[in-house]
C-alpha cells in the first residue's frame, strides 16, 4: 500500500526499473537524498541518488554499464537506459578528523543507519517505490511540512565532522525557503575554524546553487548572521552597516542583497549583483562640500577586488570576465542628452553580448536604491530602446566592421605591420562610431591619408 507522501507517478518508470533490478538480484534499492526530498516538496528533481544493500563489486555485477566514480566511499555511477544514476552503497563512517571527509567508511546493512550519516533531517529519508514505503527515522516529514532546516543529530558535532554542511546550510535555507532552527544556526557559528578547511571549487559550487533560489539573499543572510560570510569574502562582510548617501535608502550590504535577487538572468548575473559594489566600502569618502558619502572609482576598484576573488574562488576565465566587466562598468551615467554616438561608444565599452546583462544590472542596482527610482527606471529603459535600435542598424562596434582593412592601412601608407595600424585602425573606428556614414572605403581611404599626413 503505498503512503499517501510520495505521489504516484512522481519516481519515474526507469527508477523504479533499477529498484527492480536490484530487488531481483536479491538486494534492495531506496530513492534518497535531494531526489527524495524534491518530490515531496513538489519541486524539480535533479539527479536521483540511489542507495542499495548491494556492494559497489556486486553493483558492478547486476549492471553492464558501471562507472566506478567514488568506489572507494562506496558510490558507482550506473548508466540504465541511457541516463546516469548515483548508486551508494549503504554505509556508516568512521570519525572525521580533517574537517572534509571521513576517516572511513564502512558498509552496513541498515538504511537507518545509512540515514544516520546524512547532514540534515529533510535529507535522510528513503523511500523503497516497489513496496512504497517511506523512511523517516528523524522526522525529516515534519520538518519539511514545517519548513524547517535542521541537523541530524547534535548540530556541533555534525558541523564539526564537515565543513562544507554549514555552507549547504545556507544554501539550503534559499533554495528551499525554509528556516534553520535555533540550535542548528547557532551550532553554525561555531564551526568557521572547519568552515574554512573547505577547497574554493567546493565554495564556488554551494554559491552556484544558491544562485537558483528566488531569493538568494536568504542564504547570504545567512552567511552574514553566521559569520562564514567573513571567511569567504570579508569585503562582502565590510558592506554591513556601511551607510551610503542621500540617493541610497539603504546600507550597501542590503542594497546589495535587494539588487542581487533582483538580478535574474541566471548565476553570472546573480554574481554580478553580489559584487557589483564590493569596492564601496575601500572608497568611501565623506565630501566636505555636500557632507555625504562619495564613492569615487568604486567601481574599477571594485572590479580589481572581483577579479582577484573570482581567481581565488576559481571560476572559470570566461565567467570571472563577465562578472568582472559587468562590475566595471556597472555606473550607467545615461542622460537623454546623450548623442547617438554616445550610445554607441556605450555599446562598443560594454560590448554587444554584456549588454543585456547589464542594463539588466543597472536596472536591478535602482531598484535596490530604496528610494522612488521611477525617472531612472524610465530613462534606462530609454537606453535600452536606443541600443536596441543602434544594434538593429548594424551599428559599426569594432575595428573588424570597418570597410578598410589593416593590410589597406598598410599600403596606402606604405608602412610595415606594426602597433601604428591598430592605433590607426581604432583612431578610424572612433571617427566612425561619431558618423556612421565614413565607413565606406573611399572616405576612409582618404581619412588614412589625412591620418599620414599628421592631420587629426
Ligand atoms: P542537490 O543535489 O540539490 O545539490 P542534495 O541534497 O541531493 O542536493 P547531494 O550532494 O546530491 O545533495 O547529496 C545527496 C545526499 O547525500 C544529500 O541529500 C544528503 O543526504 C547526503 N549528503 C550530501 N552531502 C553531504 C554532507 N556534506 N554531509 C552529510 N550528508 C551529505
Ligand atoms: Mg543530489
Amino acid at each position: 500500500m503505498p503512503l499517501p507522501y510520495v505521489p504516484t507517478g512522481a519516481v519515474p518508470e526507469p527508477v523504479v526499473e533499477l529498484c527492480r533490478r536490484f530487488q531481483q538480484a536479491g538486494f534492495r534499492a531506496w530513492v534518497v537524498g535531494g531526489s527524495l526530498r524534491d518530490i515531496l516538496l513538489d519541486r524539480p528533481t535533479g539527479d536521483w541518488d540511489l542507495a542499495t544493500s548491494a556492494t559497489p563489486k556486486q553493483v558492478m555485477g547486476i549492471f553492464e554499464q558501471v562507472i566506478p566514480t567514488g568506489i572507494d566511499h562506496g558510490t558507482v555511477t550506473v548508466l540504465f537506459g541511457g541516463e546516469p544514476y548515483e548508486v551508494t552503497t549503504l554505509r556508516g563512517e568512521g570519525g572525521y578528523s580533517d574537517g572534509r571527509r571521513p576517516d572511513r567508511v564502512f558498509f552496513i546493512d541498515d538504511i537507518e543507519g545509512d540515514l544516520a550519516r546524512r547532514d540534515f533531517t529533510v535529507n535522510a529519508l528513503a523511500f523503497d517505490p516497489l513496496d512504497g514505503g517511506l523512511i523517516d527515522p528523524f522526522g525529516g516529514l515534519a520538518d519539511m511540512a514545517m519548513g524547517r532546516l535542521q541537523t541530524v543529530g547534535v548540530a556541533s558535532e555534525r558541523f564539526s565532522e564537515d565543513g562544507l554542511r554549514v555552507l549547504r546550510a545556507a544554501r539550503f535555507a534559499a533554495t528551499l525557503e525554509f528556516q534553520i532552527t535555533d540550535d542548528t544556526q547557532a551550532a553554525m557559528t561555531q564551526c568557521l575554524d572547519v568552515f574554512a578547511k573547505v577547497s574554493p571549487e567546493r565554495v564556488r559550487d554551494e554559491w552556484l546553487k544558491a544562485f537558483t533560489a528566488r531569493a538568494p539573499s536568504r542564504a547570504f543572510e545567512v552567511m552574514r548572521a553566521t559569520g562564514i560570510l567573513g571567511v569567504t569574502c570579508p569585503e562582502l562582510m565590510q558592506q554591513v552597516g556601511c551607510v551610503q548617501n542621500s540617493y541610497h535608502a539603504h546600507d550597501v550590504w542590503t542594497h546589495t542583497m535587494v539588487c542581487m535577487d533582483a538580478c535574474e538572468r541566471g548565476p553570472i548575473h546573480r554574481l554580478a549583483g553580489l559584487l557589483h559594489d564590493i569596492g564601496k566600502p575601500a572608497t568611501r569618502q565623506l565630501s566636505d562640500k555636500t557632507g555625504d558619502y562619495t564613492f569615487y572609482e568604486h567601481e574599477r576598484v571594485g572590479a580589481g577586488i572581483a577579479e582577484r576573488w573570482l581567481q581565488r574562488y576559481r571560476f572559470s576565465n570566461h565567467e570571472r570576465d563577465q562578472v568582472v566587466d559587468l562590475v566595471r562598468h556597472h555606473l550607467v551615467c545615461y542622460t537623454p542628452q546623450w548623442s547617438a554616438a554616445a550610445v554607441r561608444r556605450f555599446i562598443k565599452r560594454v560590448t554587444p553580448e554584456r549588454i543585456d546583462d547589464l542594463l539588466a544590472l543597472a536596472r536591478a542596482d535602482a531598484l535596490a536604491k530604496g528610494r522612488d527610482v521611477g525617472e531612472e527606471l524610465q530613462q534606462l529603459e530609454e537606453l535600452a530602446e536606443r541600443v536596441q535600435q543602434e544594434l538593429a542598424a548594424g551599428a559599426v562596434l569594432g575595428t573588424r566592421d570597418l570597410a578598410i582593412s589593416g593590410r589597406d592601412v598598410m599600403q596606402r601608407l606604405g608602412i610595415p605591420p606594426g602597433r601604428r595600424i591598430g592605433e590607426i585602425l581604432e583612431i578610424l573606428l572612433q571617427q566612425v562610431l561619431d558618423e556612421p556614414a565614413l565607413n565606406q572605403r573611399e572616405r576612409l581611404l582618404g581619412a588614412v591619408d589625412a591620418l599620414g599626413r599628421g592631420e587629426p
